[in-house]
Formats: C-alpha cells, structure tokens, sequence
C-alpha cells in the first residue's frame, strides 16, 4: 500500500521540492492533501497534477475560487478554508506521513497535531518547533510520533547520530553537534557596510533557492540561531554544545563530534531534495534527482568562525535558548514582524536584530506551561514589535 502523505505549505520551495521527489515513486506515495495560503493558482496546477482528495487554502473566497476550476476540470478534489482545515488534513486517519512546510508560526498547530496524531512528521518548519520547544518535543514522545528533521544541517546530524540518540548527547559519545552556515550573501560585510542592503540582495543566497522569510534569515544568521535552538530540542543538547562552523561551499551540511576524537560528517549538493528523500523513506533511501556530488569541482572545503558581531541575530537566539521558557517564542515573533518589515522596505536590514533585541528587552520571560501561554507570549512580542516599529 502506498503510503499517504499531506503537504502543508505544498506550493513553497520546500512544498514543491517536495512533490517533485513523490512524483518520482508514485508506487511508495499518494498525495492526500496540499495546502497554500493564497497561490491558488499555483494550488490549482498542483492539484491537476497530484489529484489529492483535498486541497486547502486560507481564505473561503479563494477555496470557492479553486473549487469551481476543479470542477471544470472535472476533478474530484475537495477545497477547504482556514486553519481547521490545516489541522484536519495533518491529522486524518488516512495520512501516514505530514510534510510541515508552512513558514513561520502559522505552522505551529497543524504541525502540532500532525505529532498529536502520532504521524511521520517531515519537520522543515523551525518556527514551530523554536516557539514550543520542549512542549514539542513531549507531544512527539507521548503521542509516539516519528520526528524526522527536513532542516539541512539538522537532516545531516540526524545521519551523523546512533539511531538511537535520545537522553542527552554525553551517553552515546557525542561531544559536540557542528552545526554548518553558509554565512549567507553577506559574509564578510562588516555592520557599516549592512546598513543600505536590499530585500533583493538579502534573498539572493549563493547556495540555495528558498522562500523570501529563510532567504533574509539567512542573510541576517538568525536562520543559523534558529537552527541552533532547534538542533538542542531535537538533540537534547545544550547551547555550549553545539558549534556554529561558516563554511562557505555548503558542501558538508554539519557534523557530529565523537569523544573518540571521530568526527562525523554528512555531504551533498546543496540540493533539499535530499534531506525530503530521506524524510520519506526513513530508513531506507530512495532516488531524489539529486545530482552526484563531485568532489574534484569542488576541490576545497573551508570553514571559519561566525562574526557575532556584524550578525548579532545568531547571538540573539543562543541566548534566547539559554534563558529558556518563552524567550524563544518572543525570539521568533520579532524577527517574523522584523523580516516583514525589512521585505517591505519599512526597517533597514540592520533594524532586524536591534527590534529583536529591543522586543526581548520589552517582554518579560515566562515557563512554556502550556500551548496557551506560547501563543500569548507569541501575539504580545508581535505586539511589541509592530509598537517600536509604529515609533520609528
Ligand atoms: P515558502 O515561503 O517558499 O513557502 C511557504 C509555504 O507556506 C507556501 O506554500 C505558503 O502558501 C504557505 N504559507 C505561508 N504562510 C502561511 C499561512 N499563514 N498559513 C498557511 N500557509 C502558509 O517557504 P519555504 O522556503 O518553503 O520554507 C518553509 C519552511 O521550511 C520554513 O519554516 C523554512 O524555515 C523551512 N526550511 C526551508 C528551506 C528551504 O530550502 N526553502 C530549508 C530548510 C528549512
Ligand atoms: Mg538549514
């Protein structure tokens, strides 16, 4: 039988990248549902080509919209609207597998109940585990989900790792995850030299093609502080133990380092078909239409420490994890409010780190009791945020 899949964010880099690598074993997968916020017209060629028994988008005007082309097209596929229907189609009975790639927050409950219904969770939505962390991280353990990481560097220590890894680091031998960062389109810039940057610069990455919000991320290393506080959750480690490593061929997509002296790495084209091949057929490997990587073009690797200083975002987040409780959440609210701003030229790319930076000043820290208390701690940062920005 093949195995069910929802898509949440399907018509996104990783959404696309995604369905090119099912359309490769159409004998292993069926896509049960794709999901889009407003593309619906991306959604409608995605359906055309797929046939899922549901399709959902944000708005009702739009679902309307997609439901009278399908049924031109004489497809029996089922349109929803809003984010019940996100939540249904990550829980359904019939859904072996959920693909999270909504980007951002908006991600955080049909993930959620994507794990609360013991699915294969294809984790590419850091958002949603930086916000909830250890509430996560419980879901998934209690509700016997099987957590895969779509992440690049985490998708290469997840290989770098014993199969089992759970119960912290030290008891399999690890000393150190290594955690690699291309360094974005900027590295090397000193902070003067950041100020004028345009959203067009900021999501030109040398390396890879992705969405405009982990493009900017990318570009201000909050995308690697984001990485770091979901490479802790995922790997029970502390922040101390988990290094940041520019390394700009982007080649090695991170390491494991072994009290042996071992150090494990995983390579690749930079390609995310890779780490989503290995996601579905978990533990066994499929075909991606992943290139071979050929290691006499590449000829070298290098590697240098990270510059906290002109990107003190990646800063920002290690500290957000080493405070604990809500801070991540907040972390992650104001950047989202700070990326938005600086994508419609309201904040200067530098503005992105100093609102983070002022929003945790202005919010106070609490326990991540509950879902409730990360949604409150996540709508009061965005509160501030847009507050400072309303100031400027
Ligand atoms: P993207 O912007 O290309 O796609 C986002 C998808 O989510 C789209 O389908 C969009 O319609 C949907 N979406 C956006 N806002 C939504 C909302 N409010 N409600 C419901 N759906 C919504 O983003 P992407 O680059 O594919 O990234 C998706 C996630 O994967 C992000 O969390 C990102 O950090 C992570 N990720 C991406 C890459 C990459 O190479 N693109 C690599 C690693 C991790
Ligand atoms: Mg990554």
């Amino acid at each position: 039988m093949p195995r069910r899949v929802t898509v949440l964010g399907a018509t996104g880099s990783i959404g696309t990248s995604t369905l090119e690598v099912l359309a490769r074993h159409p004998e292993r997968y069926r896509v049960h549902a794709l999901t889009a916020h407003r593309s619906r017209e991306a959604l409608l060629a995605q359906c055309r080509v797929h046939r899922p028994a549901l399709a959902v988008l944000d708005a009702e005007g739009d679902a309307a919209w997609l439901r009278a082309r399908l049924g031109e097209a004489g497809l029996a596929t089922e349109v929803r609207a809003g984010v019940d229907a996100l939540v249904e189609v990550a829980e359904a009975d019939e859904v072996d597998t959920v693909m999270a790639a909504i980007v951002g927050a908006a991600g955080l409950l049909p993930t959620l109940a994507a794990v609360r219904a013991g699915k294969r969770v294809l984790l590419a939505n850091k958002e949603a585990l930086v916000m909830s962390g250890a509430l996560f991280m419980d879901a998934v353990a209690r509700h016997d989900a099987t957590l895969l990481p779509i992440d690049s560097e985490h998708n290469a220590i997840y290989q770098c790792l014993p199969v089992e890894h759970r119960g912290g680091l030290a008891r399999h031998g690890v000393t150190q995850l290594l955690l690699t960062a291309s360094g974005g389109p900027f590295r090397g810039w000193t902070a003067a030299d950041l100020v004028a940057v345009t959203p067009d610069q900021a999501c030109a990455h040398p390396n890879w093609s992705m969405g405009r919000k982990i493009s900017v991320d990318s570009a201000s290393l909050m995308n690697k502080g984001l990485e770091l506080i979901e490479a802790c959750w995922l790997f029970d480690a502390r922040p101390d133990q988990v290094q940041v490593v520019v390394h700009p061929q982007s080649v090695i997509h991170s390491m494991a380092a072994y009290s042996d002296g071992s150090v494990i790495a995983q390579l690749g084209n930079p390609d995310m078909r890779t780490p989503i091949a290995y996601g579905l057929a978990w533990p066994e490997r499929i075909e991606a239409g992943v290139e071979a990587l050929d290691l006499f073009q590449i000829a070298r690797l290098d590697f240098e420490p990270a510059d906290e200083t002109a990107f003190p975002c990646l800063r920002l987040a290690r500290e957000a994890m080493a405070v604990g409780g809500t801070a991540p959440a907040v972390l992650n609210a104001a950047n989202e409010v700070a990326v938005e701003a600086f994508l419609d030229g309201r904040l200067g790319f530098t503005g992105i780190g100093e609102l983070v930076a002022r929003v945790r000043d202005a919010r106070p820290v609490e326990a991540a009791r509950d879902l409730e208390t990360v949604l409150a701690a996540d709508a009061l940062a965005r509160q501030a945020a847009h507050d400072w920005l309303a100031r400027q």
